[in-house]
């Protein structure tokens, strides 16, 4: 166990997304003690079938363009510890953050922490979670070979999850409301592909079935009805994930991002926190600004410790 040397590193970076990761690569460059701790290594980008926005790369899958992300981490000479972190308490010295039954110490913390996903709260989503109902149509898609399936979403993540499970379902409905939000460019793709048949559906009300899903009960094209389907794939956004963070007395706003400033500062000295569940870079939730976010909190981190 770590703490019985009572090593303290100057900067514990919880989170191992773009946000973690280019925090540990800049504060590898700056030769900041360091270490990551990271529950999914990669983060969510991890489960993005394609990206094409990441400068340099024209396409790629979000697992190989995480896997250059670690690489460089590693290459650097940061080390990653695969682990959910349980709680952060603050000591004397700076933090003790808990994590696989170790404790580790640091003089700083960078909360990369990500987003987790949006629920629907309707009875049956808690039930049916791994029996129909996946979050994830990049890990999940292939379980639904031959079937009737539901996305539920209007945002890009819900659109790629459709065209995603086309190569494998024999129908997917789109269960989206009057407003949608997916780039645009995606709507000519939507609609020509034959699987797939777009549903306005302003709630849905329950999912039903017996061991696994057999159905979900929406207000669909203006009345309520049961859609048969076998798999329900829930794309509605991501909400922070805050709790460790609101334990140690880090302020957040009114939909629970972490406050920061331009640095990327908290209100609790000795903690940063970067990427998605930030109110940083106007909360446009990128790739790249979460890279970048990291990036900047690492070199404050540096400027603080060494200066
Ligand atoms: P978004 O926030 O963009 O979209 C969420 C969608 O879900 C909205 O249409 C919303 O409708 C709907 N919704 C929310 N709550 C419910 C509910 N309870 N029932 C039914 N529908 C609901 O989330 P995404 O995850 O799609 O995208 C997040 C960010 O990531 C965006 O910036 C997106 O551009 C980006 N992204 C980019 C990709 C890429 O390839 N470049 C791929 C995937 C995501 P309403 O507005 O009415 O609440």
């Amino acid at each position: 166990m770590e703490s019985k040397t009572k090593k303290i590193h100057d900067l514990v970076v919880i989170g191992a997304g773009p946000a973690g990761l280019c925090a540990s690569i800049y504060a590898s460059r700056y030769k900041v003690d360091h270490i990551v701790i990271g529950e999914e290594i990669g983060g969510q980008v991890v489960e993005a079938s394609e990206i094409e926005n990441w400068p340099g790369e024209k396409l790629i899958t979000g697992k190989n363009l995480m896997d250059k992300f670690v690489e460089q981490t590693k290459d650097l000479g940061g080390k990653i510890i695969q682990s959910s972190v349980e709680k952060v308490e603050k000591t004397n010295d700076g933090f003790t953050i808990y994590a696989g039954g170790n404790k580790y110490n640091s003089r700083t913390v960078i909360f990369a922490l990500g987003m987790k996903p949006r629920k629907m709260n309707v009875p049956g989503e808690d039930k049916f979670m791994g029996k129909g109902i996946s979050y994830c149509a990049t890990c999940d898609a292939t379980f639904f070979k031959g079937k009737k399936v539901a996305v539920v979403g209007g945002g890009d993540a819900a659109a790629m999850a459709a065209v995603h499970l086309s190569d494998f379902a024999d129908k997917i409905y789109i269960l989206r409301r009057k407003e949608i939000t997916w780039n645009p460019a995606r709507q000519e793709e939507l609609e020509k592909n034959p699987k797939i048949e777009l549903v306005l559906s302003e709630s849905i009300k329950e999912v039903k079935g017996g061991e696994r899903v057999s159905g979900v009960i929406c207000e669909c094209d203006g009345k309520e009805e049961e859609m048969d389907i076998e798999g329900l794939f829930i794309e509605i956004g991501s909400v922070p994930g805050v709790t460790i963070v609101k334990e140690l007395g880090v302020e957040v706003d009114e939909q629970n991002y972490i406050k920061v400033n331009q640095n990327q500062e908290t209100n609790i000295g000795g903690v940063w926190a970067a990427g998605d569940a930030t109110t940083g870079s106007n909360k446009f939730r990128q790739i790249i600004t979460a890279a970048a976010e990291g990036a900047v909190a690492a070199g404050s981190v540096y400027k603080k410790l060494k200066l």
